[in-house]
């Protein structure tokens, strides 16, 4: 019998309808549990997206890429202050730790800000609820995460490393599959059509000065840079396209998914 709200939440919808109370109490809201509705979802909605999530997870992998790297003392300390240990972490690779605390510090500021966006009468109680529940949920995903990890050959291996400058070079002008190839692939399939533009000529001056060039990046931006000026000059239509090769993301290294 319970005469007590737990503040107990669960996402199981079956869980949920299953969780009878029978304390009889006058103010009983008849289900042992509340069922985690959209309003405890909405900061992780709003500040803990997928690209939030990439963020975090590609600011821990390049940690690791600085071969001196230890966890930091205010990542060590977020995860001592919830209890996630070495118990937890036995073997693990520094970038997960590294994840871990970002979230963990996320989840606390979630349990700061979740009240105001609550109905029940003991926000708070209901906030420490949805705390809690994160909380449980990090572990169990670190435990599946690590038993992933113990089957690779070098679980220590982030799935996520920055590129060098040659290689993003390679990835988007000078490789056989790069974006620059397959662009150059578009326009020789439609030769007629760039004639009447006056694009034609321009682009193969650019593609012929392209194979002169040493595979570096500046190379690749004077490339995709002259490319885009001349398709703004060619025609309005091509706006989109060179603003797409003007964005200059290079000096952030493209990240590659190690485990795909
Ligand atoms: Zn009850």
């Amino acid at each position: 019998m319970l005469s007590y709200d737990y503040c107990c939440i669960t996402d199981d919808t079956q869980e949920y309808n299953d969780s009878k109370c029978l304390c009889g109490a006058e103010s009983c809201k008849s289900l042992y549990f509340s069922l985690a509705a959209d309003h405890y979802d909405a900061i992780m909605k709003s500040s803990h997206t997928t690209r939030n999530r990439f963020a975090m997870l590609a600011r821990a992998c390049e940690h690791y890429a600085v071969k001196s790297y230890v966890l930091s003392r205010r990542d060590a300390i977020g995860l001592a202050s919830v209890g996630f240990g070495e118990k937890l972490f036995s073997n693990s690779p520094v970038w997960l730790k590294c994840y871990c605390a970002q979230v963990i510090e996320f989840i606390k500021h979630e349990r700061t800000v979740l009240p105001q966006h609550l109905r029940s009468k003991d926000r708070s109680t209901e906030a420490d609820g949805v705390y809690g529940l994160r909380l449980q949920n990090l572990a169990i995903t670190v435990d599946r995460v690590l038993s992933f990890l113990y089957k690779l050959p070098d679980q220590t291996v982030p799935p996520l490393y920055p590129h060098t400058d040659e290689e993003v070079a390679q990835k988007l002008v000078f490789g056989n599959s790069s974006i620059w190839s397959k662009f150059k692939d578009f326009v020789a399939a439609r030769k007629r059509l760039l004639l009447k533009t006056g694009l034609q000529g321009t682009l193969e001056s650019i593609f012929k000065r392209c194979e002169k060039k040493r595979p570096l990046i500046e190379a690749a931006r004077d490339v995709l840079r002259s490319t885009a000026a001349a398709l703004r000059t060619a025609s309005s239509t091509y706006y989109p396209v060179a603003a797409v090769l003007e964005v200059q993301p290079f000096s952030l290294s493209i990240a590659s998914p190690r485990f795909l």
